[in-house]
């Protein structure tokens, strides 16, 4: 099949896309229907909520089309006109294409937090989109560094968050979702105190050998802001902002809005790596 991959999950791959029309290009979630079987819904609700977001916020990745085909004939896609070919399991979303790939690969690159000029900048614009969503009365749910994509390759390109569906992934999932006590706004607050601390020293509080011993990491609130050499630039500010965010009583974390009114995001000068 033509066309560049961009990404793959678990229901689906991500490709590029152009319209042959216009020539602009596209990036286009395929999902594979037969995969998803008795979880069509989620894919309705993943477009559901793209059509309520989509084009609302500078930061949240544009949805443009979506189409599927009911006959099980291969032919190539002329609504669209792009280079891929449709079966039928396929659905397909038309997303405006990011260019300059996952936060997970600049962080990965060690691209961060030197060249990316400033990660208090960087989570104040995440955080101020995801209270922009909680406004809006939905939840992510699957906030991490995979699913946050630059817009373009400059190092200060703006940063889209994508894929808004109801799967979740463990290392970032908050502890109520274990508990399955809840899987409100908070869950997100908490993701974002994952991304943050993964901003911060270049891996994840929860990471353990086993997913059962992750999890029990994460119902616990088991993290430390270690090793030390990894943290000794990180200012206290920096890392109470991320202990809030981990706050393990759902109902005692803080609001995404009252995390946007944190210290660490609210001065003019973010205290960030000092010396580096
Ligand atoms: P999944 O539900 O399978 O995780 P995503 O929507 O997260 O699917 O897409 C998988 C990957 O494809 C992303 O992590 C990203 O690398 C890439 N991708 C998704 N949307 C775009 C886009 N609009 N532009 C560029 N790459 C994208
Ligand atoms: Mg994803």
């Amino acid at each position: 099949m033509p066309g560049k991959t961009l990404g793959s999950g678990t229901y689906a791959i991500v490709k590029e896309a152009v319209h042959i029309k216009t020539g602009k290009y596209f990036a286009c979630k395929v999902i594979n229907k037969k995969l998803m079987e008795g979880r069509e819904y989620m894919v309705r609700n993943e477009i559901a909520v793209l059509k309520k977001v989509s084009q609302g916020h500078r930061n949240i990745v544009t949805l443009h089309d979506y189409f599927e085909v009911r006959s099980s004939a291969l032919h190539p896609c002329a609504r669209h006109g792009n280079l891929l070919m449709q079966t039928a399991h396929n659905l397909y979303l038309v997303f405006d294409l990011c260019t300059g790939g996952e936060l997970f690969d600049r962080i990965f690159r060690r691209l961060t937090p030197t060249t990316i000029s400033d990660a208090a900048e960087l989570v104040r614009t995440v955080l101020q989109a995801v209270v922009w969503i909680h406004d809006n009365h939905i939840v992510h749910r699957d906030l991490k560094p995979e699913n946050l994509l630059f817009r373009s390759k400059k190092e200060d390109a703006d940063i889209m968050i994508a894929d808004f569906e109801i799967c979740g992934t463990p290392g970032y999932m908050a502890p109520e979702i274990f508990l399955k006590s809840g899987h409100g706004k908070p869950v997100d607050v908490w993701a974002m105190g994952v991304i943050t601390y993964f901003l911060l020293c270049g891996y994840t509080p929860f990471d353990r050998d086993t997913q059962q011993l992750e999890m029990e990491a994460i119902l616990k609130g088991d993290y430390k802001f270690e090793p030390e050499e990894y943290w000794m630039n990180v200012s206290g500010v920096a890392r109470d902002f991320v202990k809030q965010c981990l706050t393990v009583d759902p109902l005692k974390r803080p609001t995404a809005h009252q995390m946007l009114q944190h210290k660490w995001l609210s001065d003019d000068k973010p205290h960030f790596v000092e010396d580096r």
